[in-house]
């Protein structure tokens, strides 16, 4: 018996490798990797020829049957395994996707797509130990497993679900609104988010207020109205009168001291982890994503695409060997020493369950460092960065907690009444690991007691305007795409929400907002996000309608989970969805949908006619139609940008750009128009025309 074993990426598959080694099974096995998604569902004109024209009649599409092609960028992978495959080597199949949905959905549709009828055992484990591992490899689950079953229906329906209603309703909205309107099933709602918050501010009309300010020598305090507790006023009139009614002293009335005890953060999800660098860095959560995978391939954290912040138990019980790992680096020897002499103390931490849970996995755990020293590794700057973000949550989670005291003290002065608030350290615990980041401010509060008497010194008047919303960043945005729910009315709806984790997963909302910034419907501003007109129109235009609402993923989270549980049949889901997808087709078909035009960039004039070029979505184009002038924004993978497309139309030499040339090296050059042609302008004196 020989079966082939095709893992979702090549990482996990040499794990796999590594282990299958020192085993003995009753059958052998080879190994092969995908890189994620090889095939995709087919575009509508490959179903249909009369699917190519973007027409109102033809809408909804729905193909009979639902078929797959390779992706451009996984062509080699895909033949590559379907060569191995055709050797007939083999009798059976190990799929060792992910643990969960998309993990089938990646294998399953590669499967149909190459038309494969081996049978299939899934290697079904969310760790990566060495144990978690060798146990999955003991006990292959059979292709006809229930749960596995529902688990690929479910998968599969949803890539089907997203098809339909994502061509359909952004051809509807695109025919209607005369310019290309992408609606998706996430990308829509973190849009509405973004417009909602837009419309606010622009809505928002600043209003004056007023505060009382006491100077009592060696702390402030501000005036509140013990009543309502509310501390602002709205004229100045009033502030004066206050101020009018203020003695020579205040009496202390009341103190109120509260230790706090805060313990550290947990660990990194991929969420946490965008979060945290776009706080301390301003990256973004792309650039973030990308820094960690890039650590990942130089196996210094563990996979970064996860929504776990929990470590398996069996994982943390050899946490010592990834501690080492870090001993070596000056900043953290002596802590890891520390650490490491108290055996006891980890033990504690892991049975607190409080960041060692294997309860709250998902299909990966925690993002961590490795076993992987840095040693002789080169790392950039910014992975550097994110590295010791994740090296400092591990650590923290073994060190003593942040305690603090916060005093609330409150004050009288006649019939006028005061606050102060003050905070004092007791122990830094593990925010020692912080003090380079941000400087905790303490505001100590002098030794009081009830009933003191303490002059005044001064008493004034702030004048402040009222601010408006603050605009999503990375992180905020991030969060409310994974607290989706908190949008949304029915509390059923709001628990599924919350179950499903938000609208998108981790691997891809990062993805979602940089393509939402391609599309020009929202924009970055500095580190925040504003919806552009565009944006807005776009979801005024939809309305009340349903895709602008989390709410839609949250019915369907539902219905698929159900699938899952085996509650409902696939056939009667997908009964349900084409009804949903052909009214929801019908309402946007009926839609007015008026929205702001593409703004036009000119570049400069045709060098052929004269006429004004401008930019498109691939290139510089002339906007004569009869003139084929065009220069592509992507050359040999080098990015011309608009101000080098202005450059070369006025005869000038671009920047350098770098190029990878035919032969897979890379290197860098100027372009320039001779006679309407590119030419390659290198610092060195050889000269290379385009070919
Ligand atoms: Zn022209």
């Amino acid at each position: 018996m020989k079966g082939l074993l095709i893992a979702e990426k090549p990482s996990l598959m040499r794990d796999i490798q590594k282990v299958y080694k020192k085993m003995q099974l009753p059958f052998e096995i080879d190994f092969t990797s995908f890189v994620g998604h090889v095939v995709e569902l087919k575009e509508p004109h490959e179903y249909k020829s009369e699917w190519k024209k973007w027409d109102l009649n033809v809408l909804p599409m729905i193909p009979e049957r639902y078929e797959f092609r390779v992706k451009k960028s996984a062509y080699k992978v895909y033949k590559e395994i379907e060569q191995i495959l055709k050797t007939n080597r083999y009798d059976f199949i190990i799929n060792a996707c992910d643990a969960g949905m998309e993990g089938e959905n990646i294998f399953y549709s590669f499967y149909k797509r190459a038309g494969c009828k081996l049978p299939v055992k899934r290697f079904w484990t969310s760790q990566t130990t060495d144990g978690a591992i060798s146990k999955a490899l003991l006990n292959l689950i059979d292709e006809q497993d229930l749960l596995i079953r529902n688990l690929r229906n479910a998968a599969m329906y949803r890539s089907i679900f997203d098809w339909l209603i994502g061509l359909n309703l952004t051809r509807a909205a695109t025919v209607k609104g005369g310019r290309i309107i992408k609606i998706g099933r996430v990308m829509t709602p973190t849009l509405a988010i973004v417009v909602k918050r837009e419309l606010e501010i622009l809505q928002f009309k600043p209003e004056p207020y007023f505060q009382i300010e006491l100077d009592l020598g060696q702390f402030k305090a501000m005036w509140f109205n013990p009543e309502t507790n509310e501390n602002k006023l709205k004229n100045l009139e009033e502030a004066r009168a206050v101020i009018s009614r203020i003695g020579q002293g205040a009496v202390v009335r009341d103190i109120k001291t509260e230790r706090k005890t805060i313990s550290a953060p947990p660990l990194h999800s991929l969420l946490e982890l965008q979060k945290e660098a776009n706080k301390f860095f301003g990256f973004t959560s792309s650039e973030t994503l990308k820094i960690a995978q890039s650590l990942y391939e130089k196996k210094l954290i563990t996979y970064p695409r996860t929504e776990s912040k929990h470590l398996p138990t069996a994982f943390a019980q050899n946490i010592r060997e990834n501690l080492q790992s870090l001993a070596t680096l000056e900043e953290y020897g002596s802590t890891v020493q520390n650490l490491i002499s108290r055996p006891d103390n980890i033990q504690k931490t892991i049975r607190s369950k409080k960041y060692v849970d294997d309860k709250k996995l998902t299909d990966h755990h925690a993002i961590t460092v490795t076993e992987v020293a840095i040693g002789r590794k080169k790392l950039s700057p910014q992975e550097s960065k994110i590295y010791h973000l994740i090296a400092r949550r591990l650590l923290a989670i073994f060190m003593p907690a942040y305690v603090i005291d916060k005093t609330a003290v409150v004050l009288q002065s006649n019939d006028v009444f005061f606050k102060a608030n003050g905070n004092m350290v007791i122990e830094k615990g593990y925010t020692v690991l912080y003090d380079a980041f941000k400087k905790k401010q303490e505001t100590p509060l002098p030794t009081l007691q009830v009933n003191m008497e303490l002059p005044i010194r001064d008493a004034k008047i702030l004048s402040k305007m009222t601010e408006p919303p603050a605009r999503y960043t990375d992180s905020t945005l991030l969060d409310a795409m994974f607290h989706a729910g908190r949008f949304i009315e029915d509390k059923e709806l709001q628990k599924v929400l919350k179950d499903a984790e938000g609208i998108g997963t981790s691997a891809t909302r990062a993805e979602i907002i940089e393509k939402l910034i391609s599309i020009g419907m929202i924009a970055r501003e500095g580190k925040s996000f504003k919806a552009t007109q565009f944006g807005i129109d776009v979801i005024q235009s939809i309305g009340k309608h349903d895709i602008v609402s989390p709410e839609l993923t949250a019915i369907w989270s539902k219905k698929l989970k159900d699938i899952v549980d085996g509650q409902l049949s696939s056939s009667q889901f997908y009964k349900e969805m084409l009804t949903y997808v052909k009214q929801t087709t019908d309402g946007f078909i009926c839609l007015d949908m008026s929205v702001a035009e593409k703004q036009v960039v000119v570049v400069g004039k045709c060098l052929k006619c004269g006429q004004p070029v401008v930019e498109g979505f691939k290139g510089y184009t002339c906007s004569n139609k009869a003139c084929k002038f065009f220069i592509s924004k992507m050359i040999m993978k080098g990015k011309i940008t608009p101000t080098d497309a202005k450059k070369l139309l006025t005869g000038k030499e671009t920047r350098e750009i770098r190029f990878t040339w035919k032969s897979g090296k890379k290197g860098k050059a100027k372009l320039k128009l001779v006679n309407e042609k590119l030419e390659f302008v290198f610092s060195a004196p050889t000269k290379q025309t385009k070919g």
